[in-house]
């Protein structure tokens, strides 16, 4: 177990953004997680606990003024075979790409898809991570953790965690509640490969990559080199993805805005139409603008970045500015995916 007092958050906030913490501590093990809650609730009194992952889709606002939790917890192992059917347990603490990565060279196919996305495998299943497609949460069996305030042991089945568009249970009814150890992901031994999303095909062909000959490592190549031209390298300029979700509309409401602009792109959704929050942000100018030492993305409108020196204050006036510019010129609403602490 690492211990560290009067931290920098600096290398685990992939923003960028200089806070510090009172105390960080960086666990191993399950029993190590238990010792550490038990040097909270000893030591830190009222003050706020906080797991992080990789924290890259974290905005700290200010220094955080209590403890900060970081798993070491990595591994994986087979704990099950059911026909086709693989089931792994990843430790929470192990980064995503390293696992999908891994799980391919196996030949545990299904996480193609969701290559190149940054964090740790528990926050994956906090956040229900998404890309080309693929929600992990259609690919959780099991969720383990440990509850913060007992250190008891819980565990969910994956249709128990309330799995949506970047929901779960652990962002909403429990949220800040458990500490997640371990992930059973539910992987196929069949490749099949989803090739219908966000210019999927259009970058196989430009790689000269055939249906008929396609790999899962051919594919998490594709989308890897996808990623690249859209998405900023938050190690040369920081940032945390998407800034913001994707509103659900109404019919109603969609259909006045395509009056006006008849281009609006859509798609069908639970509960209405799916709007892309980075056209909205596009048509409202800011794609390429900066306020002070934050700035949208001049590739991808939907991500804001640190041109440098920014605080977490400089990136949420920035996002505040677009939310009401969105909302004054086409009535929504825009909520942020990334979380402020
Ligand atoms: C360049 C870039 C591209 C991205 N692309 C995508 C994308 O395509 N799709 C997508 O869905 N997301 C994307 N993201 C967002 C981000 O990678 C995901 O949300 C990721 O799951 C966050 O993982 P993390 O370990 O960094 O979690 P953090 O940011 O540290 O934490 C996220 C949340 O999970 C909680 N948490 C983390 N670990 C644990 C744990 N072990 N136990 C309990 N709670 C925990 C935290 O408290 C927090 O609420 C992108 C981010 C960046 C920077």
């Amino acid at each position: 177990m690492n211990i560290y007092t009067n931290c920098s958050l600096l290398h685990y906030n992939t923003f960028g953004i200089q806070v510090r913490a009172d105390m960080l501590v960086e666990y191993e093990s399950v029993g190590e997680l238990k010792q550490a809650l038990a040097l909270y609730h000893e030591r830190m009194g009222e003050k706020p606990l906080l797991h992080i992952g990789g924290g890259s889709n974290l905005l700290f606002l200010c220094d955080f003024k209590g403890m900060v939790l970081h798993s070491l917890v990595e591994g994986y192992k087979v704990v099950g075979e059911e026909g086709d059917d693989v089931l792994v347990r990843v430790g929470a603490g192990m980064t995503f790409d390293d696992f999908v990565s891994e799980s391919l060279w196996r030949g545990w196919y299904g996480l193609e898809n969701l290559s190149g996305i940054p964090g740790q495998v528990g926050a994956s299943a906090v956040q229900n991570v998404g890309a080309y497609g693929t929600e992990v949460g259609s690919l959780i069996e099991k969720v383990e953790g440990v509850s913060l305030s007992d250190g008891s042991q819980h565990s969910w089945k994956g249709a128990e965690c309330g799995y949506a568009y970047r929901q779960s249970i652990f962002k909403q009814e429990l949220a800040g509640q458990y500490a997640i150890t371990y992930v059973t992901y539910r992987l196929h031994r069949t490749f099949r490969p989803q090739l219908e999303y966000g210019g999927v095909r259009q970058a196989m062909a430009e790689a000269g990559f055939s249906e008929d000959t396609l790999t899962a490592m051919k594919l998490r190549q594709v989308i890897l080199f996808i990623r690249r031209q859209k998405l900023p390298d938050p190690a040369i300029q920081g940032n945390a993805g998407s800034f913001f979700m994707n509103p659900v509309i109404s019919q109603e409401e969609f259909n006045i805005i395509r009056s006006n602009y008849p281009d609006v792109p859509s798609y069908a959704a639970p509960g209405g139409v799916k709007v892309p929050a980075g056209w909205l942000i596009e048509k409202t100018g800011w794609k390429g603008r900066s306020l002070g030492p934050a700035a949208v993305y001049d590739k991808q409108a939907l991500v804001l970045v640190n041109k440098g020196g920014a605080t977490g204050a400089d990136v949420k006036r920035l996002a505040d500015t677009i939310i009401a510019d969105v909302k004054q010129k086409f009535g929504i609403t825009l909520s942020t995916e990334v979380n402020y602490i």
